[in-house]
């Protein structure tokens, strides 16, 4: 009894370090910068002129801060309560992905596709750059379907030999239909189907901690709607740019997208 006891406390122990993300200040990861005690309101942090996530980590206060995929290695500076604050970005290379596209309008969008694609860049933006001012505990998110994980994260994408913008989700293969669900409590603040990222749904999880679901084959969720870790988003599906069925699973902080694996619990931890 007693030893069964120890272990499964162990294994609690271990789940635990396993979802914490660590800070990781790289192009496309997380700084978690110490700002200050708990004792003190809570303080203001901006990076690039964006608001950042600031939480409370037992009597210390957290910057949580997305660094954008193109930072050069070296400092860079956040404005803590107007103050200049230092962080180091280390290097990280990423590698090249080359794909081809049978449609080949959505690779060469002609005027009509191009103006389609601008209009609907202003909506994903505008929901990618929302920032609720709630309290958020923690950052770790419940993978929003089950399947193999591709590492797919800031790949420097040619499509039919045309570079394009950096892969800035995690892919995960799933078949057509299977459930997303969502990784944690928030707001829906944007559903459509767009051009290239197809049936989408983007949730705010609060100061500016936002999620986002592309490929859907369908979406269960209106705009507006709040919704609980767990409740089902849609289904997963290939609708818009894609080869085949998966999710593009998107995580940003300060309108700036992150690596999700920075932030995802293990499969193998309890959620
Ligand atoms: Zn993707």
């Amino acid at each position: 009894m007693m030893r069964s006891t120890l272990f499964l406390l162990c294994l609690i122990v271990a789940a635990t370090a396993a979802a914490a993300p660590e800070h990781s200040p790289r192009p496309g990861g997380i700084a978690i910068v110490d700002v200050g005690t708990s004792k003190l309101p809570k303080p203001s942090v901006h990076y690039d002129s964006k608001p950042a996530l600031v939480l409370r980590n037992l009597d210390r206060w957290n910057a949580v801060v997305g660094i954008p995929l193109d930072t050069q290695p070296g400092a860079i500076s956040l404005l803590v309560n107007g103050i200049e604050m230092d962080v180091t970005v280390t290097d990280h290379a990423y590698a090249e992905q080359r794909l081809t596209v049978k449609n080949q309008s959505h690779v060469t969008p002609d005027q009509a596709q191009l103006d389609r694609i601008g209009r609907e860049r202003k909506i994903i933006d505008s929901a990618l750059n929302r920032f609720r001012e709630v309290p958020v505990e923690g950052i770790s998110l419940a993978p929003p379907v089950d399947g193999p994980r591709s590492s797919s994260f800031g790949l420097r994408r040619f499509f039919n030999d045309q570079p394009r913008s950096p892969h800035k989700g995690m892919d995960i293969a799933a078949s057509t239909g299977t459930p997303i669900k969502a990784p944690r409590d928030g707001i829906v603040t944007a559903t459509g189907d767009y051009f290239f990222n197809g049936n989408t749904v983007i949730v705010d999880h609060g100061q500016g901690y936002v999620t986002m679901y592309c490929h859907m084959s369908e979406i269960a969720v209106a705009e507006g709607q709040p919704v609980a870790t767990g409740e089902i988003l849609g289904a997963v599906g290939a609708t818009g740019r894609v080869t085949g069925p998966h999710l593009h699973f998107g995580t940003y902080l300060n309108g700036t997208a992150v690596d999700p694996a920075v932030v995802l619990i293990t499969p193998e931890s309890p959620r």
